[in-house]
């Protein structure tokens, strides 16, 4: 693709990297087959080719988006499905990505919209005030059936709607909090390793027993694990969201933790439970890359950093309960399938302990959950949930599996399968409890 960036544009480091990208791109189109917004409303601007062309637009003239043009990126799942079908290696991620970052600085958002946003910002990864948030919300659930059910004719969902959508999310109890950072689980006879386990922000409140059962099976197969003092949310919430500023300094304050801990007492891996949050880890090298002081260490993080099922796949896993009779719908979250590269590894660590695996139709396609999207999109969000049952219903599985949080809450909102994360099931395959039963 052509592109018209001045001298003087092309001196900033993220115009030079956009026009980079843009160039690569040769319009041939191929990823909108697989874009779940131009799947589902068929408009070239949802699609990723049209995207890229409103993005090359608003860069290269230098102003303020118009209203159209959030509408359309804003629709944007940043779920990466088309970087998985480009051809041409388009690095979209990093091109939306800067998008977001242009709007959030240069477009002035309705006022409802904005409270929104900066609540959600500001919640969010702070897991003490998101738990009270989501105490109140399960209250609130009753309320959300007066609410106006989300409709897909309206060009952006107004605030009650995301009101209901938030409610609809919140679960009807919380779990006891899990183990506090700082916390050293020691590994069972010899020490084969020593690792970082990422608390996670939402995580840690909705479903600590996922990190529990990462650190069952680790300390189970002779794996040190650490909970990092002083770790923060990993900044990928408000990254998402364009508020830069905010994703960059938790990115510094945990690649600080976490060289100190790798200084001090050796890691061989900081591991992620989370999907979503493994991608943007994995990226920090990327982010900081114009940072003096942090731009080495920080690609010495991101090299660091593994999903948990990368980590698991070098371990030989030892199985001791017989689970031959269950059938496990794979889910496979984007940020694992698209922004990690990592498909059949899950999979293939389920069916070696015993379990027996489904892929899902239409694999590919997004949940609808995409970190805040459900909130803020829950008309696309909730025709995408639907799609997806319906296609994991179509393999008639015991138990879904997924390995994200976010893709978890999403499909657990529209079946009454049970919905657990992939290394619930390794560890009940290694003499951990079964999953699914709460
Ligand atoms: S598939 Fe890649 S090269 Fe083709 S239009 Fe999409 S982004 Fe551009
Ligand atoms: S990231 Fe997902 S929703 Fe966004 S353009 Fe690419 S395929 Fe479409």
């Amino acid at each position: 693709m052509k592109t018209e960036f001045s001298l003087a544009q092309l001196a900033d480091p993220n115009i030079k990297e956009a026009d980079k990208i843009l160039r690569a791109c040769v319009h041939c189109g191929f990823c909108t087959a697989t874009c779940p917004t131009y799947v589902l409303l068929g408009d070239e601007l949802d699609s990723p080719r049209g995207r890229i062309y409103l993005i090359k637009e608003m860069l290269e003239k230098n102003k303020p988006p118009t209203a159209d043009v959030v509408k359309h990126i804003d629709r944007c799942l940043s779920c990466l499905a088309c970087m998985t079908t480009c051809p041409s290696g388009v690095n979209y991620m990093h091109l939306v990505d800067q998008a977001r970052v242009r709007i959030e600085r240069d477009y002035s958002r309705p006022l409802p919209e904005r409270l929104l946003r900066s609540v959600l910002a500001f919640v969010l990864p702070r897991p003490g005030l998101f738990r009270i948030s989501m105490i109140l919300a399960g209250l609130a659930r009753p309320v959300a059936a007066l609410l106006p059910t989300p409709a897909m004719s309206a060009s952006s969902p107004g605030l009650l709607r995301r009101i209901k959508a938030m409610l609809a999310l919140a679960p009807r109890g919380l779990p006891q909090p899990g183990p506090a950072g700082g916390t050293v689980f020691a590994p069972s006879g010899k020490r084969r390793g020593r690792v970082a386990l990422l608390q996670g922000c939402a995580q840690q409140v909705l479903a600590p027993r996922i990190n529990q059962a990462a650190i069952n099976v680790l300390t189970r197969h002779g794996i040190e694990v650490v909970l990092v003092k002083d770790e923060q949310c990993c900044g990928a919430l408000t990254h998402h969201m364009g508020q830069d500023e905010d994703a960059l300094s938790r990115a510094r304050a945990n690649v600080t933790v976490w060289q100190r801990e790798a200084e001090r007492s050796g890691l061989d891996a900081i591991l992620v439970t989370t999907s979503g949050c493994g991608t943007v880890v994995k990226d920090y090298g990327y982010l900081l890359r114009e940072d003096r002081e942090f731009a080495a260490s920080a690609a010495r993080i991101s090299a660091l950093t593994k999903d948990i099922s990368e980590y698991l796949a070098g371990l030989e896993l030892t199985p001791s309960t017989q689970n031959g009779d269950v059938t496990i719908a794979y889910h496979s979250a984007c940020s694992l399938q698209h922004g990690q590269k990592i498909r059949e590894l899950p999979k293939e660590l389920l069916s070696k302990n015993g379990f027996v695996v489904k892929d899902v139709p239409e694999s590919h396609l997004c949940c609808g959950s995409a970190g805040t999207y459900n909130i803020l999109q829950p008309d696309i969000a909730s025709r995408l949930r639907d799609r997806k049952v319906a296609n994991i219903a179509s393999v008639k599985p015991d138990m879904i599996a997924a390995g994200n949080i976010g893709c978890m809450v999403q499909i657990a909102g529209g079946t009454s399968v049970p919905v657990v994360h992939t290394i619930e099931l390794l560890d009940w395959a290694t003499g951990g409890p079964r999953p699914g039963l709460n």
